[in-house]
């Protein structure tokens, strides 16, 4: 319930980063208004599961509404920010009026960065929101279903993908499309000839998964080759069509599709900060604040964010977004609750992961740096991700479909619904 005399924190973005603030002011004496351009948050982590039929979006989006039930002091706003003020603190929108804030979270991520790559942004599939993900799947079944009818399509590399960027959701996109391909769709599309297929990752850097050690790397590009991916090391992607791509070293690969996963830059807002950006994110300060606006929080893939004690610049992560998030609830709930100074954000590395697809992963668990690969690392990787999911439904539903699909190799959620088809 809104109280005219209490503080107002506008938080800016149902991400990580803008929901665990939200979150972390259920007791504070203020009144928090959650804005966010859709109803849903989006756990991105597991994208690539929708796109690829084993997740419905409903899994991986959670309602933002529930948590209104959860917290009084919370009101949630659809609608998409068009405008930030920091001088009149007032954030304007293209579909509400404008709101003031005595203290602005903003949290509104970041968006694919193509890097003027020609072609790449009319025809690759970008995947970083939901929308794009439900894209992705529907263009990959559309077309499974157009050369069920036509099989000489295939040979024209019409099911063929290129996947471009060597990083997590470039080696997690590969493996969970050479799985659809390889281990489902025969059985599905009798008529294709599935075995002829190519999956071709291509990678600019000289080895896959740069964030981890080179053995980690040298297991991941090994086990995707053993699953007919082709790895393509130490190569550019210079243009991008329709019908396949085109390498730097002139060579051309067809393909139907093109899935682009070669990095991000900030939504355009980031640059209303007043601020000047560095490597396209919004410097802060050690209490992630703006320096000349110590009301105004910058966090998650927006921001760039150091941690206070190593002094490290911090990855894109989730798991930063959201612990940043978390500190700013904290600061702002200290600063009007308790009339304490904040705390400098350190942020605690639980683990970084990623899974190759069935019963292949790869973790590094602090702090002695454990390195896991294959099945451990691959149940670890599940247990992780099912205790971050945001809702007990979502934990159920990504529970049953896993099960599902390890058990039957089916994906349970492979079905084409266009709002536009005929009833
Ligand atoms: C495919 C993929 C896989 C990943 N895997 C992992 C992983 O395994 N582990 C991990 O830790 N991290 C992972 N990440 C990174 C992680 O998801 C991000 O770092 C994290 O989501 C960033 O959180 P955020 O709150 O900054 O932004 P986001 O989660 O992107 O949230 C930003 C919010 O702002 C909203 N918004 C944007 N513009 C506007 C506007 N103009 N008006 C209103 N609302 C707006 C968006 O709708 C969105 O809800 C992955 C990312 C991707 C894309």
């Amino acid at each position: 319930m809104s109280d005219d005399s209490r503080p107002k924190v506008l938080v800016l973005g149902a991400g990580f980063g803008g929901t665990g603030a939200a979150r972390k002011l259920r007791k504070a004496p203020v009144d928090v208004v959650l804005v966010d351009r859709h109803d849903f948050h989006t756990f991105q982590p597991l994208l690539y599961q929708v796109a690829t039929d084993v997740l419905d979006p409903a899994t991986v989006g959670h309602p933002i509404r529930e948590l209104v039930h959860q917290q009084e002091n919370l009101d949630f706003a659809q609608a998409t920010v068009s405008g930030i003020d920091l001088d009149a603190r007032t954030v304007t929108f293209e579909d509400w009026e404008p709101q003031g804030y005595d203290y602005l979270v903003v949290g509104l991520g970041a968006r694919a960065n193509f890097f003027g790559t020609p072609g790449a942004d009319e025809h690759a599939f970008p995947l970083y929101t939901l929308p794009q993900a439900v894209r992705l799947k529907q263009h990959l079944l559309r077309r499974f279903e157009e050369a069920a009818k036509h099989p000489a399509l295939v040979e024209e590399g019409y099911l063929d993908v290129v996947i471009v960027g060597g990083g997590p959701t470039g080696v997690e996109t590969a493996g969970a499309l050479s799985e659809l391909f390889h281990g489902v769709f025969p059985e599905d599309y009798p008529t294709i000839d599935t075995s002829a297929l190519r999956i071709t990752l291509v990678e600019h850097g000289d080895r896959l998964l740069s964030m981890f050690d080179q053995g980690i790397s040298d297991y991941t590009r090994e086990t995707l080759t053993e699953r007919a991916v082709t790895v393509r090391l130490g190569e550019l992607v210079a243009a991008i069509d329709a019908d396949g791509v085109d390498l730097g070293s002139g060579e051309r690969i067809s393909a139907g599709t093109t899935v682009w996963g070669a990095g991000l830059q900030p939504v355009p807002l980031a640059s209303e900060l007043g601020v000047d950006l560095v490597h396209g994110r919004v410097p802060v300060d050690q209490f992630l604040r703006l320096e000349r606006h110590p009301e105004v929080f910058v966090v998650g893939d927006m921001a760039i964010t150091t941690d206070a004690r190593s002094g490290e610049v911090l990855p894109q992560l989730g798991s930063v977004a959201l612990q940043a998030g978390e500190h700013v609830g904290v600061t702002i709930d200290r600063l009007e609750r308790n009339h304490k100074d904040p705390h400098p954000f350190h942020y605690v590395d639980k683990g970084t992961m990623a899974t190759i697809g069935r019963k292949a992963a790869v973790a590094v668990i602090p702090p002695h740096h454990l390195t896991l690969t294959g099945r451990a690392a691959w149940a670890m990787w599940g247990a992780v991700h099912l205790a971050l999911l945001t809702g007990g439904d979502s934990r159920m539903a990504a529970m049953t479909n896993w099960f599902w699909s390890f058990t039957t190799h089916d994906r349970p959620a492979r079905v084409l619904i266009h709002p536009d088809d005929e009833d």
